[in-house]
C-alpha cells in the first residue's frame, strides 16, 4: 500500500469512496454522494485529461458540434433531476418545432416517417395508411395487429420476433429496425425487447395488442387532459421529449465539475488510469485500487466503465466468476462523421431532424442526424451541421476502414440520398470503439446474475450504460443508485 493510501486511512474517519470513470455516470455518482452526505470523501479517477467520457462538444467558426450524444430523453427522470439539482435547467433547450419530423430511406428516397408513428405504435392509423413507406399489404398487415392474439408467455424475445409476430416483416424491415437500430446500432434478431423497449410487451400483455393499448392511452389523455399534463410535467414534458444544453452537452459536464469542486470532500485524479480493484484482505471490508502510480484504500468503489473494462479491473482470482459474467455483455463499435455544409449545396430541403436507413436498403450508413435543424444555434445562417452514423453491430467491417475511406463513403451517400453537390466545408470522423453495449435477448437475466455476484462483495458497485439502459438519463440513474446504495449501507453500519 502506498503512503497516500496509508495517510488517507489514518487521518480521516470519513467514508472513502472511489468513483472510477469521469463520464456522466461517474459524475452523477460523485455528485450524489457529495450532495447527500457531509462525511464522505470521493476520489474520482479519470484516465484521460478530460471529463465527460463519450460526451464531447466542439465549437469552430460559428458551428457547434456534438461529437458524441447530442441530447437526452426527458421521459426518464435521471437527466432532468440532475440538471435541477445543479441549477442547470435554465440552460436546457428543446427541439426546434419547425423541423419536428423524421425521414426514413424508402427505396432510395428520403420519405417522412408516418406522423404519430412511435417506434412501432401507430398513434395515427390514417397517416400510416397514406404513407408510401410500406406497401398497401404491409400497411394493412401492420394495422391488423389490433386483432393478433397476445403471446401466452412472458419470456424475453428479440425485436425481430416481436415485431414480425405482431406487425409483419415489412414493418420490421422498413420502419422499426431503422428507428430502433438508430438508437442501439444493434442486430434486431438479437436485441432484447424486454431490456430495451419493455413497454411494448407490457402493452401486449395488458391490452392484448399494442394498437389497442395505444388507443386506450390516447383516450385516457383525451378524457383527462389535466391529469396527463400533470404526469407529463413530472416526467419532463415542459422541456419537450428531447432536450440538450444550449451551449452543447459539454456545458452540463462543466457545470457538474464546478459543482463537485465546491465540496471539500471531492478529490479528482485526472489522467489516472486505474489498473486493478481488489478486496483489501480476506474477512476485512474495503478495496485496494491500483493506478499506474500508486495504490489507494477505499471503503467502497463504484466502477462506471463499460462492462468488459470493469471486468479487466477485477483481477483478484476470487472475482473470476464476476469477471466472466461481465464479459458476456457484448459491445458494438461505430463512428460518427460530423460535417458542416452550406444548405444550398443540397437539392433536398433537409427540413427534418434526420434520416434513418433500413438495413434492407443496403447502404453504408445507419442514420444522419440534421443537428442544426434539431436544435437552434448549431450552425451559422444558411449552413447545416450533419452527424452521419456508420458501423454498429450490423456493419462492423466498416470500422476497419481508415478515416479517408469513411469520409468518402459518407460523402457518396450524402450525394446520392440528399443531392449534395459540393464537398463539406469540414468533416471529422469520431470513432467509438466498443462503446455501445448490446442488450441481447436474456440481457436482464445476465444483469440480475451480475448484480447477484456484486452483492457478495460489500463495497463494490457497478454503474454505467452496460446494465439497465444505454442513454444518458439511465446512465445518470445508475450512478445515483450506486451512490445511494453506499450511503444507505454506510448509514446502517455507521461508517
Ligand atoms: C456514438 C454514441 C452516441 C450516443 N448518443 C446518445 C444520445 O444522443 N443521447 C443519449 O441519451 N445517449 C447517447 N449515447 C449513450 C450515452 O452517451 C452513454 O450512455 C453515456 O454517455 C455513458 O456514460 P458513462 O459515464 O457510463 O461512460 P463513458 O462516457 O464511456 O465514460 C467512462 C469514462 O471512464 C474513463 N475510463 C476508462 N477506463 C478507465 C480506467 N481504467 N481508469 C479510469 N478511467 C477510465 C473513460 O476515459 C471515460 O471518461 C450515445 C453513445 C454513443 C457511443
Amino acid at each position: 500500500m502506498s503512503a497516500a493510501a496509508e495517510s488517507s486511512q489514518t487521518t480521516t474517519t470519513n467514508l472513502r469512496v472511489a468513483v472510477i470513470g469521469g463520464g456522466i455516470s461517474g459524475l452523477a455518482a460523485a455528485h450524489r454522494l457529495l450532495s447527500r452526505c457531509e462525511t464522505v470523501d470521493v476520489t474520482l479517477f479519470e484516465a484521460s485529461q478530460r471529463l465527460g467520457g463519450i460526451i464531447r462538444t466542439e465549437e469552430a467558426d460559428g458551428f457547434l458540434m456534438e461529437l458524441g450524444p447530442d441530447s437526452f430523453i426527458t421521459n426518464k427522470p435521471g437527466g432532468i433531476q440532475l440538471c435541477e439539482e445543479i441549477g442547470f435547467t435554465g440552460q436546457l433547450i428543446t427541439t426546434d418545432s419547425r423541423y419536428r419530423r423524421s425521414l426514413v430511406l424508402s427505396r432510395g428516397k428520403p420519405t417522412p416517417v408516418p406522423d404519430g408513428f412511435m417506434l412501432m405504435a401507430p398513434e395515427k392509423p390514417w397517416s400510416l395508411l397514406k404513407s408510401p413507406v410500406l406497401s398497401l399489404a404491409g400497411r394493412l398487415r401492420l394495422l391488423s395487429e389490433y386483432f393478433v392474439p397476445p403471446r401466452g408467455s412472458s419470456d424475453d424475445e428479440s425485436l425481430s420476433q416481436f415485431v414480425t409476430r405482431r406487425f409483419g416483416r415489412e414493418a420490421l424491415d422498413r420502419l422499426v429496425q431503422p428507428l430502433v437500430g438508430g438508437i442501439y446500432t444493434s442486430d434486431p434478431d438479437k436485441l432484447s425487447l424486454k431490456a430495451t423497449l419493455p413497454r411494448f410487451p407490457e402493452m401486449e400483455a395488458s391490452h392484448g395488442s399494442v394498437i389497442r393499448a395505444t388507443l386506450a392511452q390516447m383516450k385516457a389523455r383525451k378524457n383527462n387532459p389535466a391529469g396527463s399534463a400533470a404526469d407529463e410535467q413530472g416526467s419532463g414534458a415542459r422541456y419537450g421529449l428531447f432536450t440538450t444544453a444550449a451551449g452543447g452537452l459539454s456545458d452540463l459536464v462543466t457545470a457538474l465539475e464546478s459543482n463537485l469542486r465546491k465540496h471539500s470532500g471531492f478529490h479528482f485524479q485526472r489522467g489516472t488510469r486505474v489498473k486493478s480493484v481488489v478486496p483489501v484482505a480476506e474477512g476485512r471490508s474495503g478495496w485496494l485500487l491500483t493506478t499506474e502510480r500508486d495504490t489507494h484504500a477505499f471503503d467502497a468503489v463504484i466502477i462506471t466503465l463499460p462492462a468488459y473494462l470493469a471486468a479487466g479491473l477485477l483481477s483478484h482470482p476470487d472475482c473470476a466468476p464476476l469477471q466472466a459474467q461481465l464479459n458476456t455483455i457484448e459491445y458494438a463499435s461505430s463512428a460518427i462523421v460530423v460535417s458542416g455544409h452550406q444548405l444550398s449545396d443540397f437539392s433536398n430541403p433537409m427540413d427534418a431532424f434526420g434520416l434513418v436507413v433500413p438495413a434492407v436498403e443496403r447502404r453504408k450508413i445507419l442514420a444522419v442526424s440534421f443537428s442544426s435543424r434539431k436544435f437552434v444555434n448549431r450552425a451559422p445562417d444558411g449552413h447545416l451541421v450533419l452527424r452521419t452514423f456508420v458501423g454498429g453491430a450490423m456493419q462492423p467491417e466498416l470500422m476497419q476502414l481508415d478515416d479517408d475511406a469513411i469520409l468518402n463513403l459518407v460523402n457518396d451517400e450524402l450525394r446520392d440520398i440528399f443531392g449534395m453537390s459540393r464537398e463539406p466545408l469540414f468533416s471529422e470522423v469520431v470513432r467509438y470503439h466498443r462503446a455501445m453495449p448490446q442488450y441481447h435477448v436474456g440481457h436482464l437475466d445476465r444483469v440480475a446474475a451480475i448484480e447477484d455476484s456484486v452483492g457478495r462483495w460489500p463495497g463494490l458497485h457497478l454503474a454505467g450504460s452496460a446494465y439497465r439502459g444505454v442513454g444518458i438519463p439511465d446512465s445518470i440513474a445508475s450512478g445515483r443508485e450506486a451512490a445511494d446504495q453506499i450511503l444507505c449501507i454506510a448509514g446502517a453500519t455507521a461508517f
